[in-house]
């Protein structure tokens, strides 16, 4: 399991061309120590191209994928298609899939079992809306959303917990430093082993102070992610301040 990581998630950002461009600068930017912690995460015509431009000198994620191998279901992916074209890395249960498109915790629970089963590793994202927060439901939901982890059995070495809360993403609001620390406390007291990623509004001005939470094994970045500049002085304060 790749710890620390530094995964950059594009969403539905960038062209043909300026991922490839970002990807000949990250090469340039970091060096092959530093690459071995970070990933990227563009749109699914971008994979395979990508793949094959960076050599696999780190790995590139799928945004999510299907459970089933194949069959009637428009305008999914297959897994089995990811591994054949060189991906083993899918985003599942991103807040933007459930909350935007309504992919429930039954659904993004059985794409996370689906992918594992086929020998997949996936960055598994959890996380609490702001009235749920506000509510003291944050472990209620926490827990609804991690109760699938018990059941995932040899797949949970090969998944990276991710906490996003949701009031946090794209906003430019950061999760205090004490409530990281609590919610990765927590999630680390009942699954040792994933490593486990805080994202939502990471930027250089803030990762020092997230970084050297105990707890938080890297991030998942968005805006931050879409520039080579930024990402890569994120990696680098993360990497320097978890010694690597
Ligand atoms: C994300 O999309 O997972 C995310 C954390 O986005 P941002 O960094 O833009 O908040």
């Amino acid at each position: 399991m790749i710890r620390p990581l530094l995964a950059a998630n594009w969403k539905m950002n960038k062209t043909r061309r300026e991922a490839d461009q970002f990807c000949d600068d990250l090469l340039t930017a970091l060096s092959e120590k530093q690459l071995r912690h970070v990933m990227i995460a563009p749109q699914f015509p971008l994979l395979q191209n990508l793949c094959e431009r960076i050599g696999s000198r780190f790995p590139v994620a799928a945004q999510n994928c299907h459970y089933e191998s194949g069959g009637a279901f428009t305008a999914e992916v297959s897994p089995d298609l990811l591994l054949e074209i060189g991906i083993q890395w899918v985003i599942i249960g991103h807040s933007e899939r459930r909350h935007l498109f309504g992919e429930s915790q039954e659904l993004v629970a059985r794409r996370l079992s689906g992918a594992l089963a086929k020998g997949m590793n996936v960055i598994y994202c959890i996380g609490e809306k702001l009235d749920e927060r506000e509510e003291g439901k944050t472990f209620q939901v926490l827990d609804a959303q991690i109760a699938v982890l018990s059941d995932l059995g040899e797949g949970l070495d090969r998944t990276v917990l991710a906490y996003e809360p949701v009031w946090a993403i794209g906003t430019g609001k950061v999760a205090g430093t004490e409530q990281i620390g609590e919610v990765h406390g927590y999630l680390r007291s009942r699954f040792p082993t994933p490593p486990l990623l805080y994202g939502g509004s990471v930027k250089p001005e803030n990762i020092d102070s997230i970084a050297s939470l105990e707890n938080v094994d890297g991030a998942l970045i968005g805006g931050a992610g879409l520039d080579v500049k930024t990402f890569s002085a994120i990696v680098n304060r993360a990497l320097e301040i978890k010694g690597v």
